[in-house]
């Protein structure tokens, strides 16, 4: 070993020692006779001293510059108490080199790495090996390994068993769409890398190993939004004999302490609440709700049934909905603010906001006032439970958009408003989900998380009848309006599955050749089972409180879904696809040959 002693781990309790260190130069000041080498390894960074009476040894350092790669042997002495630097865990102590080796040099880096800078997120990612070098971007890496640590040891300790699945698979399904691998062997064949291990797991349980779990590779090419990536981790579990309370119990369980653990102090309620899908969309508008703050959305259609407002009066007549937010206190936005909410609320399709603010003193302001009955404004006022001081963000409409404007609205004024606490972790469950979505455009029902989730024992009759209202057993984790992960109670009779599998559309042909495994597998004795995705990425963002996915992968895409550091994708020779029975397409060509006259 070229060291004996990592840099950063240095205390006065080792003075007097003689060490050898390897490690990067960090920072290095030359004060004429005196050179300073700040040398930084994984662990942190400690203090060289080099004196001008060993000129051999200061020669190196005279010549060394930052992100050179040192090996020094020296003795470990205490500063001089009026250069103690507190902010340094090694800040007591200097190291004197009586020997110094130059292991490597280094061109000058392209960015800062001894400093927090603002850089280019392209030009950090293209040398994301130096941007890893910062310590502080170091740091985030290494705590997500203690989590996903941590996470194995509670799991093994429950007895769980840690199982790889492949991950050149056959599709499946978790409603995105699938990366494909071409198959060399047999041109016009294909593998699905996969969703998520979804199928897989539930054969493993069907083999009888009841408690499975793995930190998962999920593939989902899926259009590009902020933090989207389409490779993401997730813990992926799965156990026999359980209803849902045993699993979202294991999962709360879990996410408490890791919150205790590494949330540095963050702030969560326990248990975690559980909300029904029904309930949830009704007061927040959207299934992932921010539960940091109130602002819930209220339903006014019934005070305004009779009204003579014909904005609200036809919206009713149509069978939708009148829905408000009530925001304390702030009676007194000016227009600009109303002007602005009232964009966000059209940006979910509402066709305006209207407004009815109390003015301390009981003053009713509001541009809709003069269309409405003053026992109309008193019910609204008694629904919302405004208060002088108050004001009411009001759209009608259909029920779903007037639901998803108003999210909209009041996701605003929570970042507006200051409302999004970053040292809250507001974690809920939501469930009750309906089982499937009709599909107008397709004519067919699909299913609203995988088709593989189970429902109530109860509703089963409804399959025939009014599959709509059937309820499935799904559990979704969300927290800060995000959502961390879902899971279910599975489908486990291959009566069922077929049953939902043809209410999607499959014929029975279609069924075996895209699920056959499973369908088989489900007539050999499988288990009831159940289990969780939970997404690892999201979750530790939310204890470092950052809101860049790319801060919590080592090497992560940009925000276009590419590599700028390996140069990936990139074309392929054509003889790779020749072998693979492969051809571009003219237009695929023309984007290859104007990529490489770029
Ligand atoms: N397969 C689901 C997903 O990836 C998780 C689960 O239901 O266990 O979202």
């Amino acid at each position: 070993m070229l060291k004996d002693t990592y840099c950063g781990d240095l205390r006065a309790s080792d003075a007097g020692r003689t060490v050898r260190l390897a490690g990067w130069v960090h920072r290095r000041r030359d004060h004429g006779g005196l050179i300073f080498i700040d040398l930084r390894d994984s662990h942190g960074i400690v203090q060289l001293v080099f004196t001008p009476d060993r000129p051999e040894v200061h020669a190196v350092a005279d010549r060394a510059r930052v992100e050179w790669v040192l090996a020094v042997e020296g003795e470990v002495r205490l500063r001089a108490p009026n250069t103690v630097n507190p902010r340094l865990p090694t800040g007591e102590v200097e190291v004197v080199p009586i020997r110094c080796e130059v292991l490597n040099e280094s061109l000058t880096p392209p960015f800062y790495i001894n400093e927090p800078a603002d850089v280019d997120e392209r030009v950090r990612l293209t040398y994301r090996y130096l941007d890893l070098r910062r310590p502080e971007v170091a740091r985030v890496i290494r705590l997500r390994h203690e989590v996903v640590r941590f996470i194995r040891e509670f799991l093994y300790a429950r007895g769980f068993t840690e199982i790889e699945t492949p991950t050149l698979i056959k599709s499946t399904p978790e409603g995105a769409r699938d990366f494909l691998v071409p198959f060399r062997h047999r041109p016009g064949y294909f593998f699905a890398l996969p969703q998520s291990p979804q199928i897989l797991k539930e054969l493993l349980m069907v083999a009888g190993f009841e408690r499975y779990f793995q930190l998962a590779r999920c593939y989902r090419d899926e259009d590009f939004r902020a933090n989207r990536v389409a490779e993401h981790t997730q813990l992926d579990l799965e156990m026999s004999f359980v209803d849902e309370s045993d699993v979202m119990g294991l999962i709360e369980e879990l996410y408490t302490e890791i919150a205790r653990r590494f949330g540095n102090g963050r702030i969560l309620q326990s248990p975690f609440p559980r909300l029904d899908y029904f309930d949830c969309m009704e007061r927040y508008g959207i299934d992932r709700p921010d539960l940091r703050y109130g602002l819930e959305q209220v339903d006014i259609t019934e005070p305004l049934r009779g009204t003579t407002f014909n904005v609200f009066a036809s919206v009713i007549a149509a069978g939708g909905v009148v829905k408000a937010i009530r925001v304390p206190g702030k009676a007194d936005f000016t227009r600009r603010e109303l002007d602005s909410l009232t964009e966000i609320a059209k940006g979910g399709g509402a066709k305006g906001l209207a407004t009815i603010a109390w003015l301390p003193g009981g003053e009713v302001r509001s541009p809709i006032a003069k269309f409405l009955t003053p026992a109309e404004i008193d019910g609204i006022r008694m629904r919302t439970e405004a208060c002088e001081g108050d004001i009411v963000l009001i759209v009608a409409d259909e029920r779903e958009v007037a639901a998803r404007s108003l999210h909209l609205v009041r996701d605003e004024l929570g970042d507006r408003l200051g409302l999004k606490d970053p040292s809250v972790l507001a974690f809920a469950w939501v469930t009750g989900f309906p089982l499937l979505e009709w599909r107008p455009e397709e004519g067919r029902w699909d299913a609203m998380h995988n088709p593989f989730s189970g429902f109530r024992p109860e509703d089963e009759p409804l399959l025939d009848t009014d599959p709509g209202r059937v309820v499935s057993r799904q559990y979704d984790l969300v927290m800060n309006g995000q959502e961390l992960g879902g899971g279910s109670i599975r489908i486990n009779k291959r009566a069922q599955q077929e049953k939902v599998f043809s209410l999607m559309g499959y014929s029975k042909e279609e069924m075996e050749a895209r699920f056959g495994a499973l369908l088989r597998a489900l007539e050999y004795g499988a288990p009831p089972m159940g289990g969780i995705g939970a997404g690892i990425d999201r979750l530790i963002m939310a204890l470092v409180g950052t809101d860049n996915i790319r801060d919590v992968i080592a090497f992560p895409k940009t925000s276009n879904g590419t590599d700028p550091m390996l140069g990936a994708p990139s074309p392929v020779d054509p003889e790779q696809l020749r072998e693979l029975g492969l051809m571009l397409t003219p237009e695929a060509e023309r984007n290859v040959r104007e990529a490489a006259e770029l």
